[in-house]
């Protein structure tokens, strides 16, 4: 019986060209096959069998790479545990599987202590009851982060997703005292300092340290991306804002950074005072030395970001703070800042005051901040060039043509206001440096207007990149940091099938960009289109980018590979 299920099996995947997963039955020695059909599986798995079938030629090129779900990568992208390790660990608790990998580390339950053991070079995994934004510097120092409440789309989840971080959350069982700084679960008892490890595939948590091993990007994955090269029209880029996650992207296999977000370079430390300086400024001289601190961090930062990239395009994107971000709220932050600028803290006050906003996403955000304060162009105009003036010179064989891209923009002559400031200050900076360099200017395509007047925002702009979080948000007149309550009775009743935030909505903003794709490209025949709104990293948007003729899609890291596969499967889909 064994003999004749193995040749009934071998011929059943040779017939179907797939695994599969059979039922069958033995009765009095005679062998009954019940059923057939492709087996699940998981991404690792799915991976495997495409290369497999691949070199033993039961399936052709094309086929592997349609074969893998682009989404079911992620797994594969993040550290593992140790499996002889993972045999001895005991489970104390299960929640969700909210952001995939394995961590391990010691336990700590606040943010800023996250900050401290990790620079005195220890592991730890963040414990919280739930997180918030003030938690975000500690979740990025630790290892991992485990909640007790919250679901898939909770802030710990979504942050620690965006981060590639590995997460449990929601796991309800754990009783979190932050004053004893003790978990109770399920009769243990675990204090701070102690180790636990994660499982961000699966939800589980473990008793002790357990070994981890990195993800293994060579093999059939390395194989399997290799492929997905030769098949996609469109590049793939990243949305980086520092040189490690820059870095993190350029071993993913990214092409270059279709987004640098500048202002998230300045979260941390006394760089959040250097910009909390300047938005309370209220002299352009006060302004200006503001922006001479923050000078040297923006180009120490953009020389690590074009390093990590090894010469590939980066798209550096100017200032967008939405200033609620960045205006302190916390009495000491505030004390402290009306000392660094020799202000009283009642004139601080007054300044954070007039500066609030009823609707900060639709304020005083984007190029409007460089119409007002054209000084901050200038300064961020010098950092660029600088920066790539000197990455040039330490790599004669990388071809540096820095790319700026002006966010926000609705009308032409706006663009071309900060474009002359840009300009000129770029010029003037090659020219004291005695350097011929080519550079571009380029925006953003994210306010309806914008798309509606394409032509003419084409005849000052480089480059369009796509930034459809903003573009959703505008065109569906959703906030995009709101829309979450209420999007659920819009599924529940099936008016939305998905989230326009996170799979484009192809007939209303797909519209808009297919329309300022053409409108573009009548203008300036050589207009370089791009994408670099969430939307980069689905594989149902890549399909539509490719499908309109973008150039590139530019997305977060850990998302790259997802979307190498999807660019190749949509080029190969249309070859079709
Ligand atoms: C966008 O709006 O799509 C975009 C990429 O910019 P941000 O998310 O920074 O507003
Ligand atoms: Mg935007």
């Amino acid at each position: 019986a064994y003999k004749e299920l193995n040749e009934i099996q071998q011929h059943l995947e040779d017939y179907f060209k797939d695994m599969q997963d059979l039922e069958f039955t033995i009765q009095n020695g005679k062998l009954w096959m019940l059923q057939t059909r492709n087996g699940k599986r998981t991404g690792a798995a799915m991976v495997r069998i495409a290369m497999e079938m691949l070199r033993q030629g039961v399936i052709d090129a094309p086929t592997a790479v349609l074969r893998v779900e682009p989404e079911k990568l992620d797994e594969l992208l993040h550290p593992v545990f140790d499996k002889n390790a993972i045999k001895k660990a005991n489970i104390i608790a299960k929640g969700l599987p909210a952001s995939p990998g394995a961590a391990t580390g010691q336990i700590v339950f606040f943010a800023d202590e996250a900050e401290k053991w990790a620079a005195e070079g220890k592991q730890t995994i963040l414990v919280r009851i739930e997180t918030s934004p003030e938690d975000l510097k500690g979740m990025n120092s630790a290892n991992g982060i485990l909640t007790a409440r919250g679901g898939m789309t909770s802030h710990a989840a979504v942050v620690a997703r965006g981060m590639g971080k590995c997460c449990v959350s929601g796991a309800g069982e754990l009783q979190i005292d932050y004053k004893a700084r003790t978990i109770q679960v399920n009769g243990f008892t675990v204090k701070e300092g102690d180790w636990i490890s994660l499982n961000g595939s699966t939800g589980e948590v473990y008793l002790g340290q357990v070994a981890t091993k990195a993800a293994d990007l060579s093999g059939d994955f390395g194989q399997l991306m290799d492929l997905a090269g030769k098949y996609s029209v469109l590049k793939v880029r990243a949305n980086a804002d520092t040189p490690k996650d820059a870095a993190q992207a350029f071993a993913f296999g990214a092409e270059g950074i279709g987004l640098c977000r500048t202002e998230h370079m300045f979260f941390e430390g006394d760089r959040i005072a250097a910009i909390r300086e300047m938005i309370c400024s209220d002299t352009v001289e006060q302004r200006e030395k503001a922006l001479a601190k923050l000078l040297p961090m923006q180009q120490g930062d953009f020389e690590g970001i074009y390093e990590a990239m090894e010469g590939c395009p980066v798209t550096i994107r100017f200032l967008d703070p939405p200033l609620h971000e960045f205006v302190p709220t916390e009495e000491a932050d505030i004390e402290l800042l009306a000392k660094d600028m020799g202000k009283t803290v009642a004139e601080i006050k007054a300044i954070i005051a007039s500066l609030h906003e009823f609707n900060p996403m639709m304020g005083h955000r984007g190029c409007r901040l460089a119409v007002t304060f054209p000084e901050i162009a200038v300064m961020q105009t010098r950092a660029v060039i600088r920066a790539a003036i000197n990455v040039q010179k330490r790599h004669p064989e990388w071809n540096m043509v820095p790319e700026i891209m002006i966010p926000l923009v609705g009308e032409v002559k706006e663009l071309k206001y900060v474009k002359n400031v840009v300009v000129k200050t770029a010029d003037e900076e090659l020219a004291a440096a005695g350097v011929e360099m080519k550079y571009l200017v380029g925006t953003m395509i994210e306010i309806p207007r914008a798309a509606l007047t394409a032509d003419e925002i084409a005849t000052e702009a480089e480059f369009f990149s796509f930034g459809t979080n903003d573009l959703t948000q505008m065109t569906f007149g959703f906030s995009r940091d709101d829309a979450g309550k209420f999007l659920g009775a819009y599924y529940d009743k099936k008016i939305y099938e998905n989230d326009p935030f996170a799979k484009l909505d192809q007939i209303g903003v797909g519209k808009l960009v297919k329309m300022a794709a053409k409108m573009g490209r009548e203008t300036r025949p050589d207009l370089h289109l791009g994408i670099c709104g969430e939307h980069g990293g689905d594989p149902s948007s890549v399909e539509f980018c490719h499908k309109v003729g973008l150039d590139y899609v530019s997305c977060s890291p850990f998302r790259v590979p997802i979307a190498r596969l999807a660019a190749a499967q949509a080029a190969i889909k249309d070859a079709k």
